[in-house]
């Protein structure tokens, strides 16, 4: 194994945008760096998700402040790999000292002097500070309930691409987050019969009187968030930019010939069975969608703006009959289900990070990203400061504040040290 020769200061671990952002604010304050990617930059957004994806808000917010999206007009929807060609132009503008087919296998504290010896899959590494950047969406999670059985073709959100590459037969997704709910329609559109296991979730207006929901929930100060509303840690967002950006309307999926189900509770015998939650859970994204729509209404009146009111946007269409009457048991045969899709979310893995950071549930111990050990730090994790803490634009802002808090550091050590 090779040593490193030169003193790091800072070793930040992953290249995508959060790694990236932390390389531009620690180039602007001079501390010298390394970023180590194991793929190449911004891979989550080439390999890790599905063929058609497209970012889920428009090119003029969901960016860096520094650059827009070549080639793209601020309301448009930019499709996934352009957002990661985006991330490399990003690093290239700077020079980010980015080496990429690397990957850190561990890091420890040292004993007696400072720092932390990284081993990597290409040498040991010396560096006084630590940024894991390595993404909040990392392992995809398939809940235990999913059968055994060998003749179903069974996979995660994270490894779909396209209709093409399922098996003939029906398919039922479970979960209809923004990758759920997309995942579905795009199989639908594709002639595939497909069942969609719908929980509890939120569903903003795509746009609300000629504004993109991203806009509202910025003056309304929502992305600000400090944390998740009690009980709804595990509500996910169903949102989408897909041919051009719509409302995710669960009745209007179900009049396409999208079957929604509720919960998916458990499989046994052949069978899967449903809880009866589909009408409450459309319910509550129906009430979530609303209260956005009166706290706009109000924001408009409150400024005097004028912006033309939309008042067919409080209409639904009638509540179709796989609510009225929920299917709450398949026979997975008899259905024609050969395919299932968990769209069932991610956990972070910091096997790697052999520090006392964690608390008894391995969740990172921090404070806006300043972990409890010191010189340890976090980035891109979900609410790491605020709501916005997982998205492009709000990965950077959280990235500012670590190199700032490195920064002061330091200075300290500095201290002196002449
Ligand atoms: C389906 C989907 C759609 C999304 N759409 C949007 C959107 O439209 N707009 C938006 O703002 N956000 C969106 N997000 C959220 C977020 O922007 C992305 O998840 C983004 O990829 C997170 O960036 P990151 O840099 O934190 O993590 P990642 O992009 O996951 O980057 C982490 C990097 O670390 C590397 N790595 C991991 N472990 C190691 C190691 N041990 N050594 C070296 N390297 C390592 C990985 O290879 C990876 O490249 C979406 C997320 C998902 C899942």
């Amino acid at each position: 194994m090779t040593v490193e020769k030169t003193e790091i200061d800072t070793l930040v671990v992953g290249a995508g945008q959060a790694g990236v952002a932390m390389s531009e604010h620690l180039t602007k304050l001079g501390i010298s760096h390394l970023v180590l990617e194991k793929n190449r930059i911004a891979e989550a957004w080439r390999t890790g998700r599905w063929d058609s994806l497209v970012a889920n808000g428009p090119a003029w917010h969901d960016r860096f402040p520094n650059m827009t999206f070549a080639g793209f007009g601020p309301d448009d929807f930019v499709p996934k790999e352009q957002v990661a060609d985006y991330f490399v132009a990003y690093a290239e503008k700077f020079s980010a000292p980015i080496r990429t087919g690397v990957e850190v296998k561990s890091a420890v504290r040292n004993e007696g002097r400072p720092g932390f010896t990284v081993e990597t899959s290409a040498g040991i590494i010396e560096a006084r500070r630590i940024v894991a950047a390595t993404g909040p969406f990392q392992r995809p999670v398939i809940p235990a309930i999913a059968p055994q059985d060998a003749s179903l073709h069974q996979l995660h959100s994270a490894q779909y691409y396209n209709p093409q590459q399922l098996p003939e037969g029906a398919v039922l997704v479970v979960g209809a987050g923004s990758s759920g709910v997309q995942i579905a329609d795009e199989l639908q559109r594709a002639g595939k019969t497909v069942y969609l296991s719908v929980g509890p979730h939120d569903r903003p207006p795509r746009a609300y009187r000629q504004r993109d929901f991203c806009w509202w929930l910025g003056v309304l100060g929502l992305w600000d968030a400090a944390a998740s509303q009690p009980g709804k840690e595990h509500v996910t967002i169903a949102v989408s930019g897909a041919r051009g950006g719509h409302t995710v309307d669960f009745r209007k999926l179900a009049y396409q010939g999208v079957n929604l189900v509720g919960l998916t509770r458990a499989f046994a015998d052949g069978k899967v069975t449903f809880q009866t939650d589909l009408a409450d859970n459309i319910a509550n994204g129906d009430a979530n969608y609303l209260s956005l729509l009166d706290a706009a209404d109000a924001y408009i009146a409150r400024n005097g703006l004028d912006l033309p009111e939309e008042p067919e946007a409080r209409h639904f269409l009638p509540d179709p009959d796989c609510m009225v009457n929920p299917v709450t048991e398949l026979d997975l045969k008899e259905a024609g289900i050969t395919t299932i899709i968990w769209a069932t979310g991610y956990v972070a893995d910091y096997s790697w990070l052999k520090v006392d950071a964690f608390d008894e549930n391995n969740k990172p111990k921090h404070q806006r990203g300043v972990s409890s050990e010191a010189g340890v730090y976090f980035l891109g994790l979900p609410w790491l400061s605020r709501r916005g803490s997982t998205f492009i634009w709000g990965v950077w802002h959280d990235a500012k504040y670590i190199a700032d808090h490195i920064a002061t550091q330091r200075k300290y050590s500095e201290y002196g040290n002449p």
